[in-house]
């Protein structure tokens, strides 16, 4: 069994996507080439943002949204404690401080009073609050009305960090249009992956797309070789556009499969441990099915012998880790990112997951965790 299985999804769409490789190869235009375009169009109609820029990974999505607001030395940056490390090392890249804001425990997402405590303590401290970077974390879009509404009030931008979450919603509202920008990857193992590297940025904001359309390629003003701003260099390759472009089709399918493998985990486990908890109006894409117990070891030892992989997403909270130590914490720390790291267990979940494979998860998962057993 795999935790995520891409040569599944490969096999149906093999033919389809050597064609458009095929193709690639022939014009040769490997760079910017016509399927990079003919993807944002695509992505735009589909999450229903007014541009979608994309670029090289995720990581680089935050980048570029970081550069094109100017974000530096002096200014507070909020990003939960519980999150994969590229959502906060993108911020003292610039000069910035990243700030570490606590999560609630049945969401995995920004907890908005951990921001609120944490704006007011920066601010005492002396840096400017300027940003905000929710993270969907596992595929769940973030509480956007109640941060949105405490970024509005202290005039800092909102950032989705979707990485995880590209084809979930909100309140009827796909990710991509739920903050004033959206970051998102294409990373292999990510809800919508590519065969390498990926990333796009979503906006509504004509003037900063175009923004974010320079700074990709080396800050251009008229051609790479004007160069009107400082950029980086953070280009989608065509080929992995054009794959991009295939996988696409197969998306909403695989997010209702998704949602499915979800369901089953849900009505198995609901009596044995906490599970994830998304809101009435909202859909996860399940990037991650993950369970909290205190028994977690018991799970994966289970999983393990019964040749079922697990994974612990994540085991320290940014805050711990040796490389981001030093940075602000929000006031009372972040005692939620702390147990969840202890307690959390993610459970094989892909769109091609078969009910064989469900049910001898739910059985080994069970068994680990009957109380006669685990004590
Ligand atoms: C994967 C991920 C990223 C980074 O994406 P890359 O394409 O690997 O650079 C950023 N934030 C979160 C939450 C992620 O899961």
């Amino acid at each position: 069994m795999d935790f995520i299985d891409l040569k599944a999804q490969m096999a149906p769409l093999r033919n389809r996507i050597d064609a458009r490789i095929a193709r690639v190869l022939d014009h040769g235009g490997f760079i910017m080439g016509p399927e990079v375009a003919e993807l944002e169009q695509r992505l735009s109609a589909f999450c229903g943002a007014a541009h979608t820029v994309t670029c090289a990974n995720g990581t680089d999505a935050l980048t570029l949204v970081l550069l094109a607001e100017g974000i530096g030395p002096g200014d507070a940056v909020f990003v939960p404690a519980f999150t994969f490390v590229a959502s906060a090392e993108v911020v003292p890249l610039t000069g910035a401080t990243p700030v570490f804001v606590d999560v609630l425990a049945d969401s995995f997402n920004m907890d908005p009073a951990s921001l609120d405590a944490a704006v007011g303590a920066a601010r005492a401290a002396g840096l400017r609050p300027r940003m905000v970077v929710a993270v969907d974390l596992f595929g769940l879009p973030a509480d956007y009305h109640a941060l949105g509404r405490i970024a509005a009030a202290h005039a800092m931008i909102m950032v989705a960090d979707a990485a995880q979450s590209f084809g979930a919603e909100r309140s009827g509202k796909r990710v991509g249009t739920l903050a004033d920008y959206t970051t998102t990857s294409f990373f292999p193992a990510k809800p919508l992956g590519c065969y390498g590297d990926g990333g796009a940025v979503f906006t509504d904001d004509g003037a900063k797309a175009e923004l974010l359309r320079s700074l990709r390629v080396h800050g251009k003003g008229g051609d790479k070789y004007d160069n009107v701003r400082v950029g980086v260099n953070s280009r989608l390759d065509t080929i992995q556009a054009a794959i991009l472009l295939e996988k696409l089709t197969v998306f909403p399918a695989e997010i209702e499969a998704r949602q499915r493998v979800a369901e089953t985990y849900g009505a198995a486990f609901s009596d044995m441990a906490a599970l994830p908890v998304v809101p009435a109006a909202s859909r996860s894409v399940w990037a991650q099915y993950t369970l909290r117990t205190p028994h977690r070891d018991a799970v994966i030892a289970a999983c393990r012998a019964a040749g079922i992989p697990t994974g612990i997403y994540y085991p320290r909270p940014l805050n711990r880790q040796t490389g981001y130590a030093d940075y602000p914490v929000a006031p009372g720390g972040v005692p939620v990112s702390e147990r969840l790291a202890t307690e959390v267990v993610s459970l094989p979940m892909h769109p091609y997951l078969s009910p064989a494979e469900q049910q001898q998860v739910v059985v080994t998962v069970r068994g680990a965790l009957d109380p006669a057993k685990t004590g």
